[in-house]
């Protein structure tokens, strides 16, 4: 087989942690960069840990942020008869055994090496026992090589090898028939015909073991590439200590799915010293020989640089459309007001989130019930009157139908009183939004038309006037 194919293998214990897809990126990048078929897998032979939930969750991620999957998803439930015909191909050819060690045997010897200051290994009792005690329990074991190495060239940690003395002889069948983990993998990665490996490195350990048992059943050995972790600020393995880890949860923080691709793929990977990179690009420039040794460092702060930098290119359409969840959470209803396209014009230069987007459109289908004080007692009560009239007769009186045209008119307010920009300005600003946190006044006014500007600024007025 020449032709490359890689994999996802999660397992459906937990949602999809934002190192898992990295993982799944990576392969899904290697995949699109050089025309090969990915594959997705789900590894649920941990029956009580694995649930529907986790599942549905590891799906709902990957289809947020694109990563389309060319073969499954197989569940490596469905697979139990197959692992089971191989464990018997092993046993018939002497290279597995049953071993009829209890438990409390096993757990007396490894104890007794922890005392002798020996690394606990299993020593072999059933391995080359001559006669069989009968039908009695007994797990499976594969009857690994003595002596000698097991040596793998990572396609990103470079050589790694074990000497085969630490590698005991793996239960690959447990006691009640059922396949253990590193055995399903390696039949799965074969049958699948799976030419490159790439997961977290927390699994070089596994690797080995792994590629003894390819050997034993004589499968060709794929190439492995082992990502390192994903890191919070403490150094610790990112956990949920250190915030939010589910790909969802960015989705509903306000995260762009292009923005957390982004930020995955660099986290790990470079080219130069880019640090944009789209969909396509991404493709076109990937490669797993660029991605580093040493493990990353979760950052917030580059992450929110790019969701801003992704929402402030964004078609204004398809930003409204995402943005209608986190106003609903908001009960905010869009039918009767400002069109909402036109709001995000107003608003995506700025925002880094689309949750605080939606923050700052609130005011846009809330009149204020409530102004900012400190704010308003900037100005003098007189003042403030006079500029509210003012504004209201220019307004009335004005066809302006664009923001230049509306400032060009808030200036004319100006110069006819005598007035500076900010003594006009900001004023309007708090009657309109009930703070000074807001876009420019004449994209608020045509936002908002000009009708409902003056019926939030007459508002406004009587609240000074009865203070
Ligand atoms: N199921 C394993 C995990 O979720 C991945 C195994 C593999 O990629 O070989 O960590």
């Amino acid at each position: 087989m020449s032709e490359l194919r890689v994999r996802f293998a999660p397992s459906p214990t937990g949602y999809l942690h934002v190192g898992g897809a990295r993982t799944a990126l990576f392969n899904w990048l290697l995949a699109r960069n050089q025309g090969a078929t990915f594959i997705l897998r789900i590894e649920d032979t941990d029956v009580e840990r694995s649930t529907k939930e986790s599942v549905d969750a590891i799906l709902e991620g990957m289809k947020w942020l694109g990563l389309e999957w060319d073969e499954g998803p197989f569940y490596q439930s469905d697979y139990f008869p197959l692992y089971k015909e191989y464990v018997q191909k092993l046993v018939a050819a002497g290279k597995a055994y049953k071993c009829y060690c209890t438990a409390e045997e096993l757990d007396a010897k490894r104890n007794l090496a922890m005392v002798e200051g020996r690394k606990p290994k299993y020593d072999g009792t059933c391995r080359d026992r001559a006669v069989q005690p009968g039908d009695q329990p007994h797990v499976i074991r594969f009857r690994a090589p003595h002596g000698g190495v097991t040596s793998f060239d990572d396609l990103i940690k470079g050589t790694i090898t074990f000497p085969n003395e630490e590698l005991d002889d793996l239960i690959i069948q447990r006691t009640d028939g059922t396949p253990t983990y590193n055995f399903c993998v390696v039949i799965d990665d074969a049958t699948m015909h799976i030419t490159t490996v790439i997961r977290g490195d927390d699994h070089v350990n596994n690797t080995p073991r792994q590629i003894q048992l390819y050997e034993a059943l004589g499968f060709p050995v794929p190439k492995f590439a082992h990502v390192p972790m994903i890191l919070g600020a403490d150094k610790a393995r990112l956990s949920k200590r250190h915030g939010a880890t589910s790909v969802i949860s960015y989705r509903d923080m306000g995260y762009l799915p292009e923005a957390l691709l982004n930020y995955l793929v660099r986290l790990g990977w470079s080219h130069g010293d880019d640090e944009i990179f789209g969909r396509e690009e991404m493709i076109q420039k990937f490669d797993i020989s660029n991605v580093g040794r040493s493990a990353s460092v979760f950052n917030t702060e580059k992450l929110n640089w790019l969701n801003a930098h992704y929402i402030k290119n964004s078609d204004p359409d398809r930003l409204a459309t995402l943005l209608l969840p986190h106003l609903s959470l908001r009960e905010v209803t869009t039918a009767n007001g400002p069109n909402l396209t036109a709001v995000v014009k107003t608003l995506q230069e700025r925002a880094q989130t689309l949750e605080e987007m939606a923050e700052r459109a609130l005011f846009y289908y809330n009149a204020p019930i409530v102004y900012d004080d400190a704010a308003l007692a900037k100005f003098d009560k007189e003042l403030l009157l006079a500029v509210f009239t003012a504004v209201i007769e220019k307004l009335s009186s004005s066809s302006a139908v664009d923001a230049a045209g509306i400032d060009a008119l808030f200036k004319e307010v100006c110069t006819e009183n005598s007035w500076k920009m900010g003594q006009v300005g900001q004023p309007v600003r708090i009657a309109l939004s009930g703070g000074t946190q807001a876009p420019g006044i004449g994209e608020i006014v045509v936002t908002l038309g000009v009708e409902e500007t003056i019926r939030r600024i007459q508002a406004a007025r009587e609240f000074v006037a009865g203070k």
